[in-house]
């Protein structure tokens, strides 16, 4: 084991053990190697290259694709006391020339940098005056030209082995494919790197996907207000929809439901996706309703679900936008709720647009591999994996089909009745007719086409109209049937359904009546599984991070994780050399933070103490600086019960009355008088002298006031 690697990983990151590959990869970075790095969102890219660069002399140039992405890492670097800085377009000059300034006089441990920056010629020209430790190249899928995050840019980096061949390279990248890797070692110089491929599955994720409900009283967006509901009060998550009015009418609707949802789409303009991006960072529980132009870029790590109200076009897009949830590795959702409309809307995306069709098959491709997922019946990790070449053998017990397994039922006949419909009907009519014609509906259109009079007619009564769009759903997903787009979505037979209709072919359906419940696993989050005091330290914790965020004006995440905070919760470290073994607490977080937390784990272990009266518990908590309202807060309790908790303390001389009330002295002795000269028989009223300052002082003043006679 690398010893100033390991060291590095616990003093500034705060963490005890390397992840997967990690210590392999930067063992041998440090050694001098190349590499290529293909771990999925949430494994643990960032510190294959950030550790070598602190463990190597010279700074560590990070090239990364996103503008966004830098500012956040860079914020979370410094936040761990690592020396980094970002160059790209939107500085000013200036501070430009502070940077190269820093780096001239090796002050600088990492470096982001965008690719189109890198490789100008003065750019190049003036790191070749510095010592590098190595380069990192992120997000190194975006050299595929075949891929939907193509940048031309980050074909010039091939240069970068010819200006600096003896330092290292790693290239990272949570792109799974062989095409994809191949391009990457082709135009990055990467071919006699070692290649460290690790497994893509993200276990803490649970995947669901439900069928959505056709009707409108109780339609997707019901569902999805449930879901969260249910299980997501208060946590932060993406809703995926597919156009950008839809993202619009969901974010309001939420936003009516007291769900705090904010919109973000391309058709936004740049402030309001900043402010709204900025909110989900800085904030606790926001969710975001977005297209995808969400996501990349966004490295908030407790996101704790991520929903589709739209079908993605591929398995790829779908693994890419729910792999945005749970990178903290705490449990997290992934669900989606589809239904037939989304397939004929995506189908019809590909049939009608101008690419070619080699081009729309393989989009055809994906698609079906996408619907044979929503529709299979066993494990959908199984089939995730699989597609991206990881065969795994057992079930994985944390998706939808592994937790609650569907029914199956014998569905040749109902096949055969919607197959033999759209037959007799000369297939030229679209699901909603075909389903009239199967239940014996006499509509104006039927009459009109006599199918009144077909064979077809009514033989489809025992099912009702859901669950015949099920079938033909399934159906249009299992290749028995296609969509032409062309003739007003008419469902037509392909050659697969023959077997089928001649009985040679048992068709197995989900069972539809199935409900579309589900429960699916719950965050450990503190809120959902203990008692009302421990809610109460945890809301304490997470204001303390939101207060630390705000004065530092940088992500919520970027102070302590989620994780930390558990570890907080659970652990109550009463000291700082306690809390630094907590994971993800590092050196200079610890110095930097670890007082403010560590006062709020007193305060609580205070409360759970059965042996302090309440106000005791209370002065206690003033004199170690926490003022009424906190205390208030922390304990539930009313602020004139605290206040009648400090008076019993300044009778007591525990406490003192000018650090309580916010009155001078002249104020004060006033007041006193006036207590004093009340008749024998109202001695202890106050309300007399709240009438005599014509209500001035509060209720709470007098009686700290009075008490500090009686103390007397
Ligand atoms: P990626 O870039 O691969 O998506 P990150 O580098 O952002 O992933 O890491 C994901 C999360 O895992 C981060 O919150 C990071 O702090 C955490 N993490 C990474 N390595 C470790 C480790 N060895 N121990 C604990 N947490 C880790
Ligand atoms: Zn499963």
């Amino acid at each position: 084991m690398n010893k100033t690697a390991q060291n590095i990983l616990k003093r500034v990151f705060g963490y005890h053990h390397f992840r997967g590959q990690q210590e392999t990869i930067i063992e041998n970075l440090i050694q001098g190697q190349d590499a290529l790095v293909i771990m999925p969102t949430g494994g643990g890219k960032s510190l294959c290259y950030q550790i070598p660069a602190l463990a190597l002399e010279g700074v560590g140039i990070v090239i990364s694709p996103l503008i966004a992405l830098m500012q956040d890492q860079v914020d979370t670097l410094k936040q761990l006391g690592v020396r980094a800085a970002f160059l790209n377009s939107t500085q000013a000059p200036s501070e430009t020339q502070d940077i190269q300034t820093a780096l001239l006089n090796n002050q600088l441990d990492l470096l982001y940098i965008a690719p189109e920056r890198l490789t100008i010629p003065s750019t190049l020209h003036f790191l070749k005056k510095l010592k590098i430790a190595l380069f990192a190249i992120d997000e190194a899928h975006c050299v595929s030209q075949w891929g939907h995050d193509f940048r031309a840019d980050y074909l010039s980096l091939s240069i970068l082995y010819e200006h600096f061949p003896t330092t290292p390279r790693i290239a990272l990248t949570a792109t799974a494919d062989e095409r994809t890797r191949r391009e990457i070692q082709e135009h990055l110089h990467l071919m006699h790197a070692p290649v460290y491929l690790n497994s893509f599955d993200r276990p803490n994720i649970c995947y669901r996907i439900v069928q959505k409900n056709i009707s409108k009283k109780m339609s997707e967006r019901h569902q999805l207000l449930a879901f969260i509901r249910e299980h997501h009060r208060g946590d932060a998550g993406i809703v995926y929809c597919l156009s950008r009015k839809k993202v619009e009418s969901v974010a309001t609707w939420l936003t009516e439901k007291k769900i705090e949802a904010l919109p973000y789409h391309a058709g936004l303009s740049n402030e309001v996706r900043k402010e709204n991006q900025q909110k989900f960072l800085m904030q606790d529980g926001v969710i975001i309703v977005a297209t995808i132009a969400f996501g990349m870029g966004i490295d908030k790590p407790n996101v704790r679900f991520v929903a589709h109200l739209d079908l993605p076009k591929s398995i790829e897009s779908y693994y890419q936008e729910t792999g945005r949830a749970g990178r903290d590795g705490l449990p997290s959702n992934a669900w989606m709720a589809y239904g037939l409309n989304d397939i004929v809307i995506l189908k019809r995306w590909i049939a009608l647009s101008d690419a070619d069709e080699t081009y729309k098959n393989l989009e055809n491709f994906k698609l079906n591999a996408m619907l044979a997922l929503c529709e299979q019946v066993h494990c959908r990790r199984q089939t995730l994996l699989g597609y991206f070449g990881e065969i795994v053998a057992d079930d994985c017990k944390n998706c939808d089909c592994c937790l609650e397994p569907a029914k199956v039922w014998d569905g040749t006949i109902a096949a055969q009745k919607a197959l033999s419909c759209i037959y007799r009907t000369n297939q030229r009519f679209s699901t909603s007719h075909l389903i009239d014609v199967l239940l014996g509906i006499p509509s104006e259109r039927i009459r009109q086409f006599n199918h009144d009079k077909q064979s077809t007619f009514g033989i489809g009564q025992e099912l009702d109209k859901t669950q015949w769009h099920a079938i033909f759903r399934q159906l249009i997903a299992r290749g028995f049937i296609t969509v032409n787009f062309e003739n007003f979505n008419a469902l037509e037979l392909t050659p697969a359904c023959r077997p089928v209709l001649r009985g040679e072919k048992t068709v197995l359906f989900k069972d539809t009546l199935r409900p579309a419940q589900s429960t699916p696993k719950q965050a450990p989050s503190p809120k959902n599984t203990v008692t009302e005091l421990k809610n109460r330290f945890w809301q304490a914790l997470l204001t303390q991070r939101q207060t630390v965020a705000q004065t530092q004006k940088v992500p919520l995440h970027t102070i302590f994780q989620d994780v930390t905070l558990i570890a907080m919760l659970e652990k109550k470290p009463l000291t700082l050399s306690d809390m630094g073994q907590l994971s993800g607490i590092g050196e200079h977080k610890l110095y930097q933070y670890g007082e403010g937390f560590l006062r709020i784990i007193q305060a609580f272990t205070l409360l759970e103490k059965n042996e302090l009266s309440s106000s005791d518990i209370t002065i206690e908590l003033f004199k170690r600086g926490f003022d009424t309202s906190t205390i208030s807060t922390f304990r539930q309790l009313q602020a004139t019960t605290i206040f009648t908790h400090l008076a019993e303390g300044i009778i007591k001389s525990n406490v003192a009355l000018h650090d309580i009330i916010p009155i001078s002295i002249d104020e004060i002795d006033v007041i006193k008088n006036v207590i004093m000269q009340l008749p024998n028989e109202q001695k202890n009223a106050l309300k007399p002298v709240y009438e005599h300052f014509n209500e001035k002082y509060s209720y709470d003043i007098l009686r700290c006031v009075r008490a500090t006679i009686i103390s007397r």
